[in-house]
């Protein structure tokens, strides 16, 4: 008899976890990005949520909150009901280097969230306007050098990645420019190329376009070997700067407390989503580097979210002793 019920009960939710899966989404998704529409962040949310809802059978309505270098919608979306109606794009910086600039920040990236996966990997660009004296890297940093604070530099915010490695930069090269914070990249971007700022440090996402189109500057990747997306570009050790290599990575997080079963279902819509060819090939193009199996869990989110904030830790605590804050 007791072993009738035992059944009946492990029957119960062998059937229960399926069917409430089933149920999720019954509407639509928001996706919070916490920084301005067209910058490398929203980028890689738009070119995910599309098959991601289609796998979902409910649109992901992407919502930019942008401020305070992504700590503004990373902060709002934390403490949205964990039912997987909310969930956001993180990176780098909001999950990585913000603690290590905000004393007060109100979330802890490896506490706060339940991790769904990894999107992309970005590598970072040294890149300048149009107008820029330099016409490689060896040039600019001599200029940098040489301008002080009459340099300008871009940023998305205090704790956003180009903010966090751009003060590297700054760091390694000794200088000291004007920081100029943005709601993102995309209308830093938009300034650089009106020649408003001098230069920035950004993700290849919101670059390759403009490289192409000869609209910006690019001196160097940030990476050990070339991207296939630009294959005409240095490294940062071929245009002689052998200590600056740096990438950035952007995930998807849920609310911590978003039960498992759901965290399941968008974890493989997001697998699908890295393995569907349009969005593949439009990755490939912009140059974002998609995480193989291994590094698409949740387990691996978490493990690279720790890594990431201990290892942030360090760096700015030195570059910030030489940078402007
Ligand atoms: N994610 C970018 C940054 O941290 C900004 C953006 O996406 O607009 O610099």
């Amino acid at each position: 008899m007791k072993k009738t019920s035992m059944l009946a009960a492990a029957v119960a939710v062998s059937i229960a976890v399926p069917a409430f899966a089933q149920t999720y989404p019954t509407k639509p998704i928001t996706m919070v990005v916490p920084f301005a529409a067209g910058g490398p962040t929203d980028i890689i949310a738009r070119i995910v949520a599309e098959p991601m809802s289609r796998t979902l059978g409910r649109q992901i309505v992407i919502e930019n909150v942008a401020g305070a270098g992504g700590t503004t919608g990373i902060t709002r979306a934390s403490v949205a009901a964990p039912d997987g109606y909310t969930i956001m794009m993180g990176h780098m910086g909001t999950h990585g280097a913000a603690p290590a600039l905000y004393l007060k920040l109100k979330y802890d990236p490896a506490r706060d969230f339940a991790p769904v996966g990894l999107a992309a990997e970005t590598p970072i660009i040294i890149v300048a306007s149009k107008t820029h004296p330099a016409n490689d890297l060896k040039e600019f940093i001599a200029w940098a050098r040489a301008e002080g604070d009459k340099a300008n530099h871009a940023h998305a915010g205090v704790g956003s990645v180009s903010h966090s490695t751009g003060i590297l930069l700054d760091s390694i090269l000794g200088t000291r420019p004007t920081l100029i914070p943005y709601t993102g990249t995309g209308p830093a971007l938009n300034d650089m190329m009106s020649g408003q700022v001098d230069y920035m440090t950004d993700q290849i996402v919101n670059l390759v376009s403009q490289i192409n189109a000869g609209t910006i500057k690019a001196f160097a990747i940030a990476t050990r070997v070339r991207s296939a997306a630009l294959p005409g570009l240095p490294t940062t050790r071929e245009a002689g700067l052998d200590n600056y290599e740096v990438s950035a990575w952007n995930a998807i997080f849920a609310p911590k407390g978003t039960p498992p079963e759901i965290v399941a279902v968008l974890n493989d819509a997001l697998v699908k989503a890295l393995d569907d060819p349009d969005a593949r090939k439009r990755l490939d193009e912009l140059g974002a580097v998609v995480p193989d199996a291994t590094g698409r869990t949740p387990a691996a989110l978490q493990k690279l979210v720790e890594s990431e904030v201990a290892r942030w830790k360090t760096v700015l605590t030195q570059a910030t002793a030489t940078a402007k804050p």
